[in-house]
């Protein structure tokens, strides 16, 4: 008997049928004695939907109330997949955010988990009902609703398992596991049997968009043992686990892409102490994430060029925060491009080999792709390249690593 943690994605409950099949996969572990909770998404399109209301009532609207609309639709699912659990012969019940309770703070539409109360319902878990639990959603210490960000239930169900200590987090979802790459793009990518946080963190966060990335931070914190695996068929899924879990370690893991930078150049910036801090300042204040930078060294001292990148929805507020401060800041030109995306190849295994990026250059430039921009951590190489490039990188990095299907 183990305590699992099975979570659902919006594609897994978008209809009445789908969610009959979520039950009859609970009824299963259940079955089995394991005790369960269940945390499941909005019907997928719906979150959308409730966005979209919002923004048709409000231009700016009060955080509290989008709180209490967005969540709206993982309420409905947590009823329903009760309900169907029932019609199986199962006990079940919902229970919501404030009723668990899930305590965030209070930053309303983005707010971060800061303790669970579980033991109301793991004691109910243990008399053997089944608890359905609303991703998305907790409340905050002013009694009200909040959510978590976009994509939040993974964070939900991965927070859940570590605070009721369960011995697995399934995270059941369209696609079978984790590939090597997005095998819409790449036909030859393949799926991953394990990947260790660190690799799936730098996924998440360089634009596969299996997990959110929150989701994978809070895992490899708490050592939750996770694993994303479908919900339509049969199949082991990706383990998602601890380097030392992993005998034969590849160079490279996985190549993610994102098309969701935007290039920002200033030229002639002044090269004197104090310019980035002024550049950079003002982009916080308005919070705007500022990803990849470069900065070369002036040739006589006085001027240089500052190139960095934003998430395109931030591109406008950046560009109107940057030519605000014009003066001030004594650069001559802003060139915005939005027309890039970020190529990304991760691999825990470059800590201790030399080359993986050489490799990389090389193989885009067989292709004559021109890279715009290099940043690179202890596990990732990213290069910034024109968006049109997209598949033929993508593809051509695949095969360079080694990582086509045989
Ligand atoms: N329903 C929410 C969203 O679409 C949360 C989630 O599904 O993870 O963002
Ligand atoms: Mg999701």
């Amino acid at each position: 008997m183990a305590r699992i943690v099975m979570k659902f994605g919006g594609t897994s409950v978008a209809n009445i049928e789908r969610i009959q099949n979520v039950a009859r996969k609970v009824k299963i572990e259940a079955d089995a004695g394991n005790e369960v909770a269940v945390v499941v998404s909005a019907m997928a399109g719906v979150t959308n939907q409730l966005v979209q209301y919002c923004s048709d009532i409000s231009a700016v609207c009060d955080p509290r109330e989008y709180d209490v609309v967005v969540s709206s639709g993982e309420q409905v699912t947590s009823g329903l997949l009760a309900m169907a659990l029932q019609e199986l012969g199962i006990d079940a019940r919902s229970w919501q955010g404030w009723q668990i309770p899930i305590h965030t703070n209070q930053v309303y539409s983005k707010a971060r988990i800061s303790t669970i109360e579980g033991d109301a319902m793991v004691a109910q878990m243990g008399a053997g009902r089944v608890a359905v639990v609303p991703g998305f959603q907790g409340v905050s210490s002013e009694n009200r609703v909040t959510t978590l960000g976009r994509g939040g239930s993974d964070t939900s169900a991965v927070a859940l398992a570590a605070a009721l200590k369960a011995d697995r987090c399934d995270i059941y979802t369209d696609v079978d596991g984790v590939y090597t790459c997005d095998p819409r793009i790449v036909t030859k990518a393949q799926k991953l049997d394990r990947i260790t946080y660190e690799e799936m963190l730098e996924m998440a966060s360089q634009g596969a968009k299996v997990l959110q990335t929150r989701s994978v931070e809070m895992a490899m914190k708490h050592r939750v043992r996770l694993r994303v695996l479908s919900s339509f068929e049969e199949g082991p899924g990706t383990l998602v686990v601890d380097e030392e879990e992993i005998v034969e370690q590849q160079l490279v893991s996985g190549i993610a892409y994102s098309r969701d930078e935007a290039k920002i150049t200033l030229q002639n910036v002044s090269d004197r102490p104090g310019v980035a801090a002024s550049i950079f300042g003002p982009l916080a204040d308005a919070a705007v994430n500022v990803d990849m930078i470069v900065q070369n060294v002036s040739a006589d001292g006085s001027a240089t060029d500052l190139t960095f990148t934003v998430g395109k929805a931030d591109l406008q507020r950046a560009t109107q925060v940057l030519e605000a401060r014009k003066e001030d800041l004594q650069y001559s030109k802003l060139v915005a491009d939005d027309n890039v995306v970020k190529v990304s190849v991760i691999g825990v295994g470059m800590r201790s080999h030399a080359g993986v990026a050489q490799s990389m250059f090389n193989a885009l430039a067989e292709k004559g792709i021109n890279i715009q921009v290099i940043s690179t951590s202890e596990i990732k190489v990213s290069v910034l390249i024109a968006e049109e490039y997209t598949e033929l990188a993508l593809r051509a990095l695949h095969t360079a690593y080694g990582l086509d299907v045989a």
